[in-house]
């Protein structure tokens, strides 16, 4: 484990995932924004294994919002990620949310999307195993992954939206 800076770390990985994602995907535009607090606390952490948390959230944030079905049923919605770090109340640790304005995700499937293998993606799109593995990462690390979302009959508008939600604690330096 390294100590960190967890704005840096998460812009980082924002940038890759996204030229990763641009190279696949031509033509295809989303808004990033970031809302990184200066003020949050450096983490220990694995940098390799907390940038794979935010590389398999992000590309999954990234396909919700423009998937080709999604897009054409749609097409007024401009696709947009948002990334944002806060500190964890006392100080305890750092709080790291990223947001989509893609179709969320049906209470049914809440419980089983962090279930290795469970995917709702075209079969070669998805393994099912990003959630699971980025859910025991986090935990390996203290601290916890959730999601917050609503399909659009939920919301009663389109795009209800999801917000994946990592918390990292600071680990006391004894
Ligand atoms: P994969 O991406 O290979 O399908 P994951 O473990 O990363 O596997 O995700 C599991 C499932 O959780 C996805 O197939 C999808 O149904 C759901 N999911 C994950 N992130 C989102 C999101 N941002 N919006 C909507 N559904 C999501
Ligand atoms: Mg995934």
């Amino acid at each position: 484990k390294e100590l960190t800076d967890v704005n840096y770390l998460a812009s980082e990985y924002l940038n890759l995932a996204y030229q990763s994602f641009k190279s696949k995907n031509e033509g295809v535009n989303i808004t990033l924004i970031t809302e990184l607090d200066p003020t949050i606390s450096k983490i220990e952490l694995v940098r390799a294994d907390i940038g794979k948390v935010l590389l398999n959230i992000l590309n999954n944030a990234f396909y919700a919002c423009t998937h080709s079905e999604f897009l054409i049923q749609n097409s007024e919605l401009k696709p947009l990620v948002t990334v944002s770090t806060s500190p964890l109340q006392g100080g305890r640790g750092v709080k790291i949310s990223v947001s989509d304005n893609g179709p969320g995700i049906p209470d049914s499937f809440k419980e089983k999307i962090f279930q290795p293998f469970f995917t709702t993606k075209p079969t070669g799109q998805g393994t099912g195993l990003g959630l699971s593995l980025s859910y025991d990462i986090v935990k390996a690390h203290g601290g916890e992954l959730r999601v917050e979302s609503q399909t659009a009959g939920e919301a009663g508008e389109v795009g209800g939206g999801t917000v994946f939600t990592f918390y990292l604690p600071i680990t006391p330096s004894t």
